[in-house]
């Protein structure tokens, strides 16, 4: 069975306390959501031990926004995988658009991160999505579909049931702008396919793939209606518990 998911991606914003009180209230409130849909948030790393203790007792999983490409050494200022599980995630976000483009992050760094991560028992959130420039010259469904080959076909259909892809067009991360329900549902639909002809059509059906970009209260139900949209990845939405928990009712 396919699983709906809301999750929170809070990027570089929040001070500890503050991150606290926001992770306590989404905990709070999360008892007003169907049980049919998982909620996480993902705090930067900071946070990650208080916001787990947060949570705690509640439906609301824990996520990373990253996570290094080693397990442990001399690598000044990552964060390993068994440290995000030590510290209470069971998810970790890779992939994001803001770390490929701000940070380098290539396919093979993400190969490796994917297999650490999965290999700590993390689920993954992978994400994929094109740019303006891609989508205005109409590459949009081979960008991302070149993103999941690159990256998610080294992996075994049994390694798929611990990810999540999400589809975030560039275009839409902090926007305003959102892609209409038809474009986002017709690459999730060529998304599945990709998954499908891979793997096979039961991982592809059990498949969750999240929209992200500007998904708010206002459009998350006509998004969500869609047959392959099962769920979002909020950004900014995320940083106000009661958006972030409407986003989760539009189900
Ligand atoms: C994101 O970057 O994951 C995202 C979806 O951001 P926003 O909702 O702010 O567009």
């Amino acid at each position: 069975m396919r699983k709906h998911i809301v999750a929170g991606n809070w990027k570089m914003n929040t001070t500890v306390p503050e991150g606290i009180e926001l992770a306590k209230a989404v905990a709070a409130k999360s008892v007003e959501t169907p049980e049919s849909v998982g909620l996480i948030v993902a705090p930067p790393f900071t946070h990650l031990a208080s916001v787990a203790e947060a949570l705690k007792g509640s439906k609301v999983a824990l996520s990373a926004q990253n996570c290094a490409d080693h397990t442990k050494g001399a690598y000044t200022g990552e964060v390993a995988v068994d440290m995000l599980a030590s510290a209470g995630c069971t998810y970790t976000i890779l992939g994001h658009s803001e770390r490929r483009q701000y940070y380098g992050e290539t396919d093979q760094t993400l190969v490796e991160k994917v297999k650490l991560a999965l290999a700590a028992n993390l689920g993954v959130i992978f994400c994929v999505g094109e740019n303006l420039e891609q989508r205005e010259a109409g590459k949009h469904f081979e960008v991302v579909t070149d993103q999941i080959k690159n990256v998610l076909f080294q992996f075994s259909a049994e390694d798929m049931k611990n990810v999540v892809i999400a589809y975030e067009p560039v275009w839409a991360i902090g926007t305003g702008k959102t892609a209409s329900a038809e474009q986002a549902q017709e690459i999730h639909a060529c998304i599945r396919k990709v998954v499908a002809d891979q793997f096979g059509a039961q991982v592809a059906e059990d498949m969750t793939i999240l929209y992200g970009g500007s998904c708010k209260p206002s459009n998350a139900k006509e998004l969500f209606a869609c047959p392959d949209i099962d769920g979002g990845l909020i950004g900014g939405a995320a940083l106000k518990a009661d958006d972030f928990i409407a986003i989760a009712m539009s189900f």
